[in-house]
C-alpha cells in the first residue's frame, strides 16, 4: 500500500487544494502526452531543454488545429495550473493533433478531468476531437481512469525528478522530434 504522507498523488492534491502551498512538484497537461509518447522527452521537457522549436514534432501544443470548435469554446484557466477549453456544452475538450496522438491526448484530458474533480469539485465530461477525421470521442472520469491518471503522475514525478534522461530507444516519433539529433547523433 502507498504511504499517503510521500505519495506524489497526495502530496500534489495537498497542495493544489491549499491556495498557500508550493506544488511539490510542476506538473502540467502537456507531460501527460509526452509521458506516453517518450519519457526521455519528458525529461528534456521538465528541464526546459530547447533545440529547435522550428523542427516539426509528433507532441507540441502549436501542432493542433486551433480552429476546431473554435466558436463555441472557451480557454480557462483553474489554479494557475491547468489551462483547459470549455465547450458550450459544459465539457472539457482536448483537440488530437494527429492520428498518432489518441492515447497521449486522451491521458491530457483525463488529467483534466482528474483536476477537476479532486481539486475543485467539479465533475466534467471530456470530448476527445479529431477534426480530421470529423468525429469526437466522449472521455469520462471512472475509478479505472482516475487510476490511470494516478499512475501517470506517479511515473511522471519518477522521470521529472531523475537526474538524468532515461536512455533513448528508438520509435516511430524519433524521426519528427525536436531533440532527433541530440539522441541519435554520435
Ligand atoms: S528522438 Fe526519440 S528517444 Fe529521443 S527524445 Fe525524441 S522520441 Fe525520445
Amino acid at each position: 500500500m502507498t504511504d499517503s504522507s510521500t505519495d506524489p498523488v497526495d502530496r500534489f492534491l495537498d497542495a493544489a487544494r491549499d491556495e498557500t502551498a508550493e506544488l511539490p512538484f510542476r506538473l502540467t497537461g502537456v507531460m501527460f502526452q509526452y509521458y506516453v509518447v517518450c519519457e526521455r522527452e519528458l525529461w528534456f521537457l521538465s528541464r526546459d531543454v530547447e533545440i529547435d522549436r522550428d523542427t516539426p514534432s509528433i507532441v507540441r501544443g502549436s501542432d493542433v488545429d486551433d480552429s476546431a470548435y473554435s466558436d463555441k469554446r472557451r480557454d480557462v484557466r483553474v489554479d494557475g495550473i491547468i489551462a483547459i477549453d470549455v465547450l458550450d456544452s459544459g465539457e472539457i475538450l482536448e483537440v488530437k493533433p494527429s492520428s498518432s496522438m489518441t492515447e497521449p491526448a486522451r491521458l491530457q484530458l483525463l488529467f483534466y478531468l482528474w483536476y477537476l474533480d479532486r481539486v475543485t469539485g467539479v465533475e466534467k465530461t471530456g470530448v476527445l476531437a479529431h477534426p480530421t477525421e470529423k468525429r469526437r470521442e466522449t472521455i469520462e472520469l471512472t475509478p479505472e481512469t482516475s487510476a490511470e491518471v494516478e499512475s501517470a503522475i506517479r511515473g511522471i514525478r519518477e522521470v521529472v525528478t531523475a537526474e538524468s534522461p532515461p536512455p533513448a530507444e528508438e520509435k516511430p516519433v524519433c524521426d519528427s522530434c525536436a531533440y532527433h539529433d541530440f539522441c541519435w547523433s554520435c
